[in-house]
């Protein structure tokens, strides 16, 4: 096995294959993962649009993948009152098993995989040495895909990994009866869910709740009853919807908190960089997106026309413009929705002005790139 790369890159969800297919274009490139493909993921596998013309650049045509378009929202308050709008930009309806898929087989034409985990990384003035449970490999830049939080994040001693974080997120897929282009996405004490269609007609419920409004219960399913069904609208999809999985996917610990861009001369993509409140629906378009930047940045870099410190600097600078009021606004609306009387306000606002909602929404998305 070839030890030496130009590009390593640990984690390949969204972010990773995708700055595989990029990189491995005209450099070598390995990356790491411990699963193998296709798997089920947390998410609320909504994809914004913004993402779809860049995918087919790289032969992924996601219409041909999927027949779900996603462009109306159904939002209910924790006390099941009801506002319905028009998503400005809308998405596809694609599950994590199918999408990450297909950018796996894509990004395996060219680019190495090893099913195994990074554990550390250590940069001696030119050179990264990654070491995983099996091997050690050298490369000329390491970008770190790890997602919301990995072992990586302990080892480098990241700001936010010191800090507990209250949020853990449920997901399951049911076959339920609903239109094709909705989202809904509805509020509870404690948390909120999205339930919208996947490529297969399958539904996919996804939410995120507080540890603290969680950990009355034994489980999953007495949560489910006791507080989500406290909205009617979500009662009314629990007794009625049929699960397709034994069990859900459940993980904890997600953190929202600012993270860097670059650290110890790693460049971080997607999640690694920063996580934007799922409610928002715009992670995935954002994974997708960083690595297109990252590629563009680091290529010079690559040619030996510019340093790394200028090409992570202008990675940052980059991440940052396009990113930070993202990120910011989904903290703000965040907030005020796990706030009762907050959202009675900004409801009140919003059913007096119904063309707010969908302004509200376009701040925490980009332009089609
Ligand atoms: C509850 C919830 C709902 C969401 N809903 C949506 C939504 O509807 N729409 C949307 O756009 N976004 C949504 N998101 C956000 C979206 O899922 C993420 O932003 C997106 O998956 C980020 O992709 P990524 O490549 O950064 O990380 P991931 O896709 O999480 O990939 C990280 C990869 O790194 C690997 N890894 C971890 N540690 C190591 C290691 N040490 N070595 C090697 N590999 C490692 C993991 O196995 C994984 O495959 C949601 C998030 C949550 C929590």
């Amino acid at each position: 096995m070839n030890l030496e790369y130009d590009i390593i890159i640990a984690g390949g969800g969204l972010s990773g294959l995708t700055a595989a297919i990029l990189f491995s274009k005209d450099y070598n490139v390995l990356c790491i993962d411990p699963d193998s493909y296709p798997r089920h993921k947390m998410c609320g596998e909504y994809l914004s649009n913004e993402v779809i013309d860049f995918l087919r650049t790289l032969d992924i045509d996601l219409d041909q993948e999927t027949p779900v378009n996603l462009e109306q929202l159904n939002f209910t308050t924790r006390d099941s009152k009801q506002i319905k709008c028009h998503l400005p930009q809308g998405g596809k309806g694609i599950s994590r098993y199918h999408l990450d898929y297909l950018l796996f087989k894509k990004a395996s034409l060219k680019a190495t995989f090893i099913e195994d985990k990074v554990l550390s990384s250590t940069f001696n003035e030119e050179t990264f040495i990654i070491t995983t449970s099996r091997d050690q490999f050298t490369c000329k830049q390491f970008i770190m895909a790890t997602g919301k939080r990995s072992i990586l994040d302990k080892k480098l001693e990241r700001d936010f990994i010191k800090h507990k974080s209250p949020w853990l997120a449920v997901k399951m897929h049911y076959k339920y009866d609903m239109p094709e282009n909705l989202v809904e996405l509805h509020n509870f004490k404690g948390g909120y869910a999205g339930i919208s269609k996947v490529e297969n007609g399958h539904v996919n419920l996804c939410y995120l709740a507080t540890y603290e409004s969680f950990k009355k219960f034994k489980n999953v399913s007495d949560f489910n009853k006791e507080v989500l069904s406290q909205n009617k609208h979500l009662a009314y999809f629990l007794d009625n919807a049929t699960p397709v999985w034994e069990q859900p996917i459940t993980i904890s610990q997600i953190s929202f908190e600012k993270k860097l861009t670059v650290e110890n001369h790693i460049l971080m993509l997607g999640d690694t960089a920063g996580l934007i409140h799922p409610l928002c629906g715009n992670g995935m378009a954002m994974a997708i997106h960083s690595a297109q930047i990252a590629f563009k940045s680091l290529e010079p870099f690559l040619l030996n026309q510019i340093s790394r410190e200028q090409s992570l600097t202008d990675y940052s600078q980059k991440w940052n413009k396009t990113f930070r009021k993202r990120l910011w606004i989904g903290r703000l609306l965040q907030g005020i929705l796990l706030n009762k009387t907050y959202t009675s306000i900004g409801l009140w606002f919003i059913s007096k002005l119904p063309f707010l909602l969908p302004i509200i929404i376009k701040k925490t998305h980009g332009k089609p790139i």
